[in-house]
């Protein structure tokens, strides 16, 4: 007979088969990258569902982007029709955040929770850190955030890890201090950090049974995307997840360390649910944020009678970049040989280009997908990945200039631009009266002439009271402050009752679906938000505003596609945005993103840049455990997403801030055969390269060297297109090729002043300046290319 699944089978390989119709307690695919373990699990939920071995609501199904997510729900709809509704296919904090909105008050939280994103919890941080003078153990915010949240990966508490510090070290007794406090004003604020929305689910299935038991009942399949990049807690939250039903009588587990999985025949309804996992532990690249590579290692041990399959033709790329692929990850010691392969063919070689400058390896970036969408290339099938943020500059800056559509993926990212988050705390002061930070955030912005010493009578007042900061504000002639300070927080008192009126009606009825987008208005214009940055003379306070204004546009979008959603839902859906997840309406623009961002996707021409020691393999890595071999996988991540076309570059100088800093090629690079590179330039011709500069010149737009100054990362809004910027962004490279200069000059530098020239050595394109800074002493400059100008 026929399966019911049988053409959904069509044109897998029988690997690829076995793993979509395997039906069991639990299931391990492992596979190197573009070998359709995505596909695979997206296949495998539709055919449970077309053979009837489950209904949507008992499948869960974890990607590692929301952008993944959506993907996915998309192509099962495709396989099978409009029953994919209902189904939870989302990342670990999205699914997580839907479970905590519907019990977060079995445990002290209301649903209207907050959650604190990185730089909340710094904020928080950095306020306890000097109460309790940390600092002068030693602790900074930026270090205490990072311990928090590898305890929190690990599933340790300030108790738990209390208990097993040496609490005789006076440093780890404040730290203890600032964690726990840190962790009573999360509670307090009603509010959960990124780590938490795991962390507390899986405490939440351990104190209440019977809750764990709901979503055991409910999930009966659960399939995870990227396991070699989950941590302790996701571990933990999965393994909850399969446990058998406890019948309510279960006790608590004890927190940390790891757990063994104890087998059950899955019987009945009552039984383990089905875990199906893939992963690849070649592609782990989150070990710094407490992603652990035995989750997958040690899968078998941990599920015993796991199935295994392994998939080993690659679909996604030719076999030159296969074999270079295979040739990298070779060199990692610790690995499991596999083998991909591929039978498209040889395909193109791989490009490699040598730039003198960072900003001429960007032109190569330029011309060349230029040169491939001229070839009939789209533009969104082109990616560009650096491995660190700042890398995008001088990408950035050749490609506004070039006018070719781009887009930058994580980073500068919208929602965490001031203005975006100002505008959400403003949303959550009306959502989560709770929250005093949101408050406090804006509580002084725009400007209203309130200062520290007002905030801490509005705090004295609160606690004296015993009322929530927002109740204080509503009582402004109480505080004992000045007419003119008193009158400010009335007003603002009074925006913020009248947006919540508009957002959350007193009368209980449900909002309009315009009331988020219309509340925001109302916050950002009555508050004087908007008209502060109208007012204001800095070139990046105007694109400020247009970022508010597309924050609304994304509020009446949210409206359309919510009809009935409240702020609350909003605020739940833009602050869980992931780095990934502004690839939305990435069509017909180059992706420009990091190489971590890039994990899971695939272009048909990739460029990999800054091919360069102590940038990839990064220089932090170096004296971590594993760092190098991570760095490794993380490069392997990067190649390895190229379908046709792959072109590694680096340059012979970075120059930041004029500086110059001599780089070498790195040791991947040597780790590729020789043949499969097709070297376009060598690091002696690039001044014979005739169209650069007088492109560079013909680009060149006014604006002098004090509006370039102006020209950062804010300037350019997510998702507005190049041209409206183009005209509106004065060139920061310069071309200085011609620029006489002999010691004894003086010169004027955008970062570092006036001062003389006290030898000129090199020629042509390598000249470099020796210049004494009147304030900021000796530098080095390439002329060629630094911000200067001769006096
Ligand atoms: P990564 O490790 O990068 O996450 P992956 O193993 O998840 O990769 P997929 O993204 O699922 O791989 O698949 C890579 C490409 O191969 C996709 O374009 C997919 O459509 C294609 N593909 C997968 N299986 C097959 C097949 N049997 N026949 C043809 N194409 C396939
Ligand atoms: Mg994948």
């Amino acid at each position: 007979s026929v399966r019911a699944d049988e053409d959904l089978l069509d044109g897998l390989n029988p690997q690829q088969r076995e793993a979509v119709v395997y039906r069991g307690p639990a299931l391990l695919i492992v596979a190197g990258a573009g070998s359709g373990k995505t596909s695979v699990l997206t296949r495998r939920v539709a055919s449970l569902l077309r053979t009837k071995d489950a209904w949507p609501s008992q499948i869960l199904a974890i990607t590692f982007t929301n952008k993944a997510a959506g993907e996915m729900r998309e192509r099962v709809g495709q396989l099978i029709g409009d029953r994919a509704q209902g189904m939870w296919i989302s990342t670990f904090h999205s699914a997580c955040v839907r479970i905590l909105r519907r019990e977060a008050q079995q445990f002290g939280f209301t649903k209207s929770f907050t959650i604190y994103d990185s730089g909340d919890s710094r904020a928080l941080l950095k306020r306890l850190v000097k109460e309790h003078e940390a600092d002068a153990y030693g602790i900074t915010p930026a270090g205490a955030q990072s311990r928090i949240s590898k305890l929190k990966n690990e599933l340790a508490d300030a108790e738990s890890y209390a208990r097993s510090a040496n609490m005789n070290d006076p440093a780890e007794r404040v730290f203890v201090d600032v964690f726990s406090d840190y962790q009573r004003e999360l509670q307090r604020a009603n509010a959960f950090d990124f780590d938490d929305l795991i962390g507390q689910v899986v405490y939440l299935f351990r104190a209440f049974p019977h809750v764990a038991d709901t979503y055991r009942r409910r999930f009966r399949h659960i399939l995870v995307d990227e396991y070699q990049d989950t941590n302790h807690a996701q571990y933990a939250l999965i393994h909850e997840l399969t446990q058998p039903v406890s019948g309510g009588g279960a006790a608590p587990f004890e927190s940390g360390g790891m757990m063994i999985f104890e087998p059950e025949p899955a019987t009945d309804a009552e039984g383990p649910a089905s875990l199906t996992v893939v992963g690849d532990s070649d592609q782990s690249i989150y070990a710094f944020r407490g992603a652990d590579i035995r989750n997958i290692t040690e899968f078998e041990r941990d599920y015993p009678g796991a199935k295994v399959v392994l998939l080993e033709q690659n679909y996604r790329s030719t076999q030159n970049i296969l074999s270079a692929a295979n040739a990298v990850i070779g060199n990692n010691f610790d690995r499991k040989d596999k083998k991909l392969w591929t039978d498209v063919g040889e395909g193109e070689k791989i490009i490699g280009f040598t730039g003198y400058s960072q900003h001429d390896e960007a032109q190569f970036v330029a011309d060349e997908i230029e040169k491939l969408h001229r070839e009939g290339v789209d533009y969104s099938q082109v990616a560009v990945f650096y491995r660190t943020n700042s890398q995008s500059r001088a990408l950035e800056e050749i490609f506004i200039r070039a006018a070719l559509p781009y887009k930058i993926m994580g980073g500068t990212k919208f929602y965490e631009r001031a203005e975006i988050k100002d505008a959400l705390a403003y949303l959550i002061a009306v959502s989560n009266p709770a929250d005093e930070m949101a408050l406090r955030r804006i509580i002084n912005r725009p400007r209203r002439g309130i200062g520290d010493v007002t905030i801490e009578a509005i705090s004295r007042y609160a606690a004296n009271e015993q009322i929530t900061f927002r109740d204080a504000l509503a009582n402004s002639s109480a505080l004992g402050v000045g007419p003119k300070i008193q009158a400010a927080i009335a007003h603002l008192d009074a925006v913020l009752a009248e947006a919540t009126e508009i957002m959350l009606p007193a009368t209980g009825e449900l909002p309009p679906p315009t009331a988020v987008a219309d509340g925001l208005q109302l916050l950002l214009g009555k508050s004087g938000y908007t008209d502060a940055l109208r007012a204001s003379k800095d070139a990046q306070d105007e694109a400020r505003v247009e970022n508010l204004d597309e924050l609304v546009a994304v509020a009446r979008e949210f409206a359309r596609n919510n009809p009935e959603g409240t702020v609350v839902d909003f605020l739940a859906e833009v602050q869980l945005v992931s780095d990934a997840d502004d690839l939305e309406d990435a069509s017909g623009s180059v992706s420009l993103m990091t190489m971590h961002t890039a994990k899971g996707l695939e272009y048909d021409a990739v460029f990999v840049t800054g091919v360069e020691e102590d940038l990839i393999p990064h220089r932090i890595s170096a004296g971590e455990p594993g760092g190098p071999q991570e760095e490794r996988r993380l490069f392997y991540v990067g190649i390895t997403r190229a379908r046709k076309r792959l072109h590694l570059s680096l340059a012979m100088t970075r120059a930041q801030f004029g500086e110059i800093s001599v780089a070498m090629p790195s040791r991947f690079l040597q780790e590729i055969p020789a043949e499969l590179i097709q070297w376009r330039q060598s690091p002696g011709d690039v001044n014979s390269r005739g169209g650069m500069q007088s492109r560079a010149l013909n680009a060149r737009r006014p604006g002098g060297p004090s509006a370039a100054k102006r020209y950062g990362d804010d300037l350019v809004p997510k998702s507005t297109s190049i041209e409206r910027f183009a005209n509106r962004i004065p060139a920061k490279v310069r071309d200085n090729g011609d620029m006489q200069l002999a010691s004894g000059d003086r010169i004027r530098h955008d970062d570092f002043g006036e001062g003389r020239v006290d030898a000129v050595t090199g020629e042509g394109a390598k000249r470099v300046a020796h210049v004494r800074f009147d304030s900021a002493g000796p530098k080095k400059l390439l002329i060629k290319i630094a911000p200067i100008e001769k006096l």
